[in-house]
């Protein structure tokens, strides 16, 4: 493909891409094919010979679109958000051009410094302290590994590194029965053992009860056991409840263990200076992670990671063979030892792009806007005499369950609601999902797509009581 036609190409791409965000509203948000439906209709072999962009673009349009789950439709509210905005869409287009890998300062020192700076306008608008250092990952799961594999190596004076695991049966992961999945996948694969995570209870709220952790670190201690890291959640994935990082943070610094703050989604709100407190203590902490690749507008992938010892995090994971050497080492960042990959996408860029074009206050407006539609829909669920809330609702997911006629019996309960989502999701006006909280199958609404309005919100509201009436009147 000559430049022209690259040129050609691209304008019509972009001019699909302009209609696709515009009509985006227009498409059932979950795809309705059927497991191996778009699989069937892809050819069974690699081509032989080339193809026109037209023609596969064609495909694309016809085969594959009907398989794609629509995450920025504003009647998104399933999972969490993993939300886009055009200025980041427009930077992806940058950094697929440039195609820069930014493994070292001199492979891209653009990437790298563009990096440091944007780290440091977010530690600074999220109240992280000073001193703390921020890098980019793919994932919160990525950087949550980091952090377990970091606490490892701090806690055995490096010598797991060295030595392998075999002499440290006994190091122990405290988290929440809330906490997310890739918190045992990141203690599986630092190869400390699932038996080691010690699963501390929540509390009515769902946050992790600070004095059981205290107590069950005393009592590892007590066993020969040796406490090594404590992950907590500002924002868990079922209900976003909020873990006390203050109790906590008190308590991994009396104890001498690594407290990692898993804030994937709502991390976002410490943009927000009214939301600063739920991270109190986090100076005698040791690492955030948050993703703006959830709640702020930065298109997949770009998640935050901050540490307050980069000598930790650096001695863990740096390796430096011949080939990588460059006569800058001693005086720079070189992000692959920062992480666990070697090779590093130019993310920062989009981040950049998003911060400048909306600034600190549309951001922070957006956020606010999202918080407030939760709380009006929260409201109407509380009006209402059919649904109920599950829990009290701490940011923008809303958590409830339809109960028209008050029954104890949970299976019924659960069967109504599972049935209920189900027909909405195939409806495919609006897309949510659930979570169980204390064995109730609980309807999840989480309120952060970029352009939803509350006019989406009202009609979203409006669109599950209908489908809830007409389940009820079809099962009369
Ligand atoms: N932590 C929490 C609290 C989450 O809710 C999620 C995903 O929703 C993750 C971690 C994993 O995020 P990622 O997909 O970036 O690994």
């Amino acid at each position: 493909m000559n430049s022209e036609e690259f040129r050609q190409n691209a304008h019509q791409f972009v001019d699909w891409m302009a209609d696709y965000l515009k009509d985006v509203e227009t498409y059932p948000v979950k795809s309705q094919v059927r497991p191996k439906e778009i699989y069937n209709r892809i050819g069974d072999h690699f081509p032989v010979k080339g193809e026109s962009i037209e023609s596969i673009f064609e495909d694309f349009a016809k085969d594959l679109l009907p398989g794609i789950t629509h995450w920025q439709s504003p009647n998104f509210y399933a999972y969490f958000n993993a939300n886009s905005s055009p200025p980041s869409v427009l930077a992806e287009m940058l950094t697929a051009t440039l195609g820069v890998q930014g493994m070292k300062w001199d492979t891209s020192p653009a990437s790298t410094e563009l990096e440091q700076r944007t780290m440091e306008w977010l530690r600074d608008a999220m109240a992280i302290p000073q001193g703390w250092i921020g890098v980019i990952q793919d994932t919160a799961s990525s950087a949550t590994l980091a952090a377990i594999i970091s606490a490892r190596e701090k806690m055995t004076n490096f010598d797991t590194n060295q030595n392998g695991v075999y002499a440290y049966s006994k190091l122990r992961i405290y988290c929440s029965e809330e906490t997310h999945s890739s918190i045992e996948k990141g203690v599986k694969i630092a190869g400390l053992g699932k038996e080691n995570i010690i699963k501390i209870k929540s509390d009515h709220l769902l946050q992790m009860d600070a004095s059981e952790l205290e107590k069950c670190i005393e009592e590892d201690k007590k066993n020969g056991h040796l406490p090594c890291c404590i992950i907590s959640t500002v924002g868990t994935t079922g209900t976003t409840a909020i873990d006390p990082i203050e109790r906590i943070s008190a308590i991994s610094e009396r104890h001498n263990v690594w407290h990692h703050i898993d804030a994937a989604y709502l991390g976002s709100a410490l943009l927000l200076p009214e939301y600063q407190h739920l991270i109190k203590g986090i100076e005698k902490a040791d690492s955030f992670v948050f993703n703006p690749h959830k709640w702020m507008f930065t298109n997949f992938d770009c998640s935050v990671y901050f540490v307050k010892d980069k000598e930790a995090l650096i001695q863990t994971f740096s390796i430096l063979p011949e080939y990588l050497k460059t006569r800058n080492d001693n005086d720079v960042d070189n992000h692959c030892d920062w992480g666990i990959p070697l090779g590093r996408r130019f993310r920062s860029l989009k981040l950049w792009f998003v911060m400048r074009y909306y600034g600190l206050e549309e951001i922070q407006s957006k956020l606010r806007s999202h918080i407030s539609m939760a709380e009006w829909l929260e409201e109407q669920v509380k009006a209402s005499s059919d649904f109920h809330m599950i829990i009290p609702r701490t940011m923008n997911l809303v958590c409830f369950h339809f109960n028209p006629e008050l029954s104890k019996n949970i299976d019924e309960v659960n069967k109504l609601n599972e049935d209920l989502l189900d027909q909405i999701n195939s409806i495919g006006n609006i897309y949510l999902t659930h979570t169980k909280v204390e064995g109730k199958y609980t309807l999840r609404m989480v309120i952060g797509q970029t352009n939803v309005t509350m006019e989406h919100i009202r009609e979203a509201w409006r669109h599950i009581q209908d489908v809830s009436n007409e389940l009820i009147s079809r099962n009369n």
